[in-house]
């Protein structure tokens, strides 16, 4: 006898970490979203359609959702475009992204918005559902219109940094978060340079403040140890800190 759904069943997988470029072990940015009746897939970056095709059918995603226009975070799209439309013949996927994103994307794949993908473009005061998904969004530090994005369900939110520099905070969405996914590109001696990202004990700061209790770190460049990012949270955040790698699914 199947038990009853849990209302609380949001839970994201992710499907690849590696920060900048993919590493020997990781594609660049992909998460999956899902609950018991909900699939989505939140950046789509270079090498992830293997990984997301360990975890999942591809016809049982119910939308894309693209974070920014950076080529780490959505340079999958053009393989994804072919295996909608030319294997599984699936039209009319929805996948939301920034103006800029889609710039791209039709540079590389003209009909692919028009075909496979239907496109919606989004902005920090976007708001909407996808089955029993509520997405919104807040407007990161970062050089490129960047998009961190909250995912709440059955009562429970999970969060996604990006891409962002330190003037950006998980307070920014003005609503509560359980869990969040947060790139740690930087090694803490390089907080100063002026790079648009973050570093672990960054992260941890600006998590701690947002009062979550999960945080996962990501977008840690290939040649770079995060546990060494996980180490320099310190004593900045006191909950679980977990290091997103292939595969593994985390719950908030
Ligand atoms: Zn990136
Ligand atoms: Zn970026």
């Amino acid at each position: 006898m199947s038990e009853p759904s849990n209302p609380n069943d949001l839970r994201i997988t992710i499907i690849g970490s590696s920060g900048t470029y993919s590493s020997a072990d990781s594609a660049c940015s992909s998460y999956l979203l899902r609950t018991s009746t909900t699939t989505v897939l939140v950046d789509a970056g270079p090498g992830s359609s293997m990984e997301l095709q360990r975890q999942v059918d591809l016809g049982e995603i119910d939308a894309i959702v693209l974070s920014h226009e950076h080529p780490d975070h959505w340079t999958e799209m053009p393989s994804l475009y072919h295996a909608y439309r030319y294997g599984i013949e699936i039209l009319g996927l929805p996948v939301f992204g920034t103006a800029g994103t889609k710039v791209r994307l039709d540079a590389v794949s003209p009909d692919a918005t028009a075909t496979a993908f239907a496109w919606t473009t989004i902005d920090e005061s976007s708001a909407f559902s996808i089955g029993d998904m509520a997405f919104t969004f807040s407007a990161t530090d970062h050089p490129v219109e960047t998009l961190a994005i909250r995912i709440a369900s059955g009562g429970v939110a999970v969060a996604y940094s990006a891409d962002t520099g330190p003037a950006w905070s998980p307070k920014d969405f003005g609503n509560h978060i359980d869990l969040i996914v947060y790139e740690t590109t930087l090694p803490t001696e390089l907080e100063e340079a002026k790079i648009p990202h973050v570093s672990g004990r960054q992260a941890g700061e600006r998590a701690a403040a947002a009062g979550i209790k999960t945080l996962v770190l990501t977008h840690v460049p290939p040649g770079h140890d995060p546990t060494e990012r996980a180490a320099a949270i310190g004593e900045t955040f006191s909950g679980t800190v977990e290091i997103a790698v292939p595969g593994a699914t985390f719950r908030p």
